[in-house]
């Protein structure tokens, strides 16, 4: 059986083979995108190839890049732990063609490589293409030999790509591994997707137009390919688990989870074990590519991943520090593939113990409040929004903390009233302000924190509008 550190290169092997230049994963916050929290796709790094606006001395590329999925537009982070194949952390393994190759290589290269170097049965595959690519589902024919039954056709978004308003832009096609009935879930556009039966592992992205602002589409002269297969997903096929907390590189973070706690690594304790070791992944590479926890965006998302680890390591019944303990669990895995985990091992463990040791006393006042609180609830009654500000704003609880707190006992809470108590806060701190009699410059100051905050982090600001904060 592959290791997933095995099944890595035996996706960039291939790949190199096959006339790719093997590029290096980019960092966590994207170098030239102030408007993306975090980089979460392998396409990244080389949008502005994309776009035409810069060159490289290659025309194909592969690689395996470090992806989170929270805060932002794509945000997994309710996911974790719940679902079989939602990290909030992941490494997304892609090829890409500049204006290279195209579909049918593409689908033919993507198919060569499942079905004969990772040899999965053809019979478990299903593919979507978008409901007006008739070239893909025929060439799916073709090269696979998949029946029409197995290549679905959709017509939402999820089958059509855009890097933006304008740009390029164009068809997906995505394929689907099938784990048998025993697993609740219907297939790709059907009512009761929502299970795990049908996991989606590859998205074959076909870049073949070009977008302007008036909402009309022009063929690109040399179309471009952009591909990300999850890294744990497909590794949970081949290694033939149902879920990717059960690969190997999971399962060794689950037990240094469950040894450091003294805990049973499954039973009734499982998703909180899960949910460490996926926010474990996430704290250390995001404080090796430099985030630190803070208030505001990205320090914001990484205080709320490491906080909602603290609160299940709490449940675990662990009353010192835990997360940092874990660090060398998580090096024996992947510092090889990511040296900079290595490097960064000092910065990562004492941001961890130090965020962990200030936490811990409102954490545990925090979670009697809310104990308290939920008491007087009655069956079916939401958290009112004014507790979880109380939470939010005086012991330091993210509101995803708060409810992820409540999910076992089926209590929601009332985002409505938070965001409401949350902007009459606001707005009175600027009443304050402003009535302080302070120099016109610090007000001056006030207001553009607030405005960079807003453009800076767009897809933050979406995010706190919705109440996730
Ligand atoms: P899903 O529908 O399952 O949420 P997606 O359509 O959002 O996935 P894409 O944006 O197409 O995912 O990303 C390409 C691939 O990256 C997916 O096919 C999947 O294998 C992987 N992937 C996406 N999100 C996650 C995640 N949160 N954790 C692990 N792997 C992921
Ligand atoms: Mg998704
Ligand atoms: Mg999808
Ligand atoms: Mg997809």
């Amino acid at each position: 059986m592959k290791s997933i550190n095995e099944i890595r290169s035996t996706f960039t092997d291939f790949f190199v083979k096959a006339g790719h230049r093997h590029v290096a994963s980019s960092p966590l916050v994207p170098a030239n995108d102030p408007t993306l929290m975090f980089t979460n796709a392998g396409m990244v790094q080389f949008k502005d190839i994309f776009t035409g606006k810069e060159k490289r001395d290659y025309l194909r590329a592969a690689t395996a890049q470090k992806c989170v999925r929270a805060g932002g537009k794509h945000n997994d982070l309710d996911n974790v732990g719940y679902t079989a194949r939602h990290h909030t952390f992941f490494e997304m393994l892609g090829n890409f063609s500049f204006g290279d190759y195209f579909k049918e290589t593409a689908i033919e290269l993507a198919w060569t490589l499942i079905t004969r170097d990772f040899g999965l049965p053809k019979d478990k595959l299903l593919v979507t293409v978008y409901h007006e690519d008739e070239e893909a589902a025929a060439l799916w024919k073709k090269i696979a030999g998949l029946p029409e039954d197995r290549i679905i056709r959709i017509a939402t978004s999820d089958n059509f790509w855009a890097m933006g308003d304008t740009g390029p832009c164009g068809p997906c096609s995505e394929i689907f591994f099938d784990h048998g009935p025993a697993i609740w879930g219907g297939p790709p556009g059907s009512a009761d997707q929502d299970g795990d039966r049908f996991i989606e592992i590859w998205n074959l992205v076909f870049m073949q137009f070009e977008q302007s602002a008036d909402g009309t589409r022009v063929a690109l002269p040399k179309p471009s390919i952009d591909t990300g297969m999850g890294l744990e997903r497909v590794s949970a096929v081949l290694q033939g688990v149902h879920n990717n907390y059960d690969t190997d590189l999971f399962q060794s973070l689950i037990a240094a989870s469950a040894d450091a706690t003294n805990t049973d690594p499954k039973g009734p304790m499982a998703a909180s074990h899960r949910v460490i070791a996926d926010h474990l992944r996430a704290s250390s590479f995001l404080i090796a590519d430099g985030v630190m926890p803070s208030n505001e965006g990205r320090g914001n998302v990484l205080r709320r991943i490491m906080r909602r680890a603290m609160r299940h390591a709490q449940l675990l019944g662990a009353r010192d520090p835990l997360m940092y303990r874990l660090v060398p669990a998580l090096i024996k895995q992947m510092g090889v593939a990511y040296p900079e985990l290595i490097r960064a091992e000092a910065l990562v463990t004492e941001t961890l113990k130090l965020e962990e040791t200030r936490f811990k006393q409102t954490l545990e006042r925090g979670l009697k409040l809310l104990d308290d609180e939920v008491e007087k609830l009655g069956s079916g009654q939401p958290l009112p929004g004014d507790v979880a500000f109380r939470l939010y704003d005086t012991y330091g609880f993210p509101l995803d903390l708060t409810q992820d707190a409540l999910r076992a006992k089926d209590i929601a809470v009332d985002v409505d009233g938070f965001n409401t108590a949350m902007a009459h806060q606001k707005a009175e701190a600027r009443k304050a302000w402003a009535g302080s009699g302070e120099a016109a410059t610090d007000l001056v100051w006030y207001e553009l924190k607030e405005e960079v905050g807003a453009s800076e982090f767009l897809g933050y600001e979406t995010e706190e509008a919705e109440g996730k904060l």
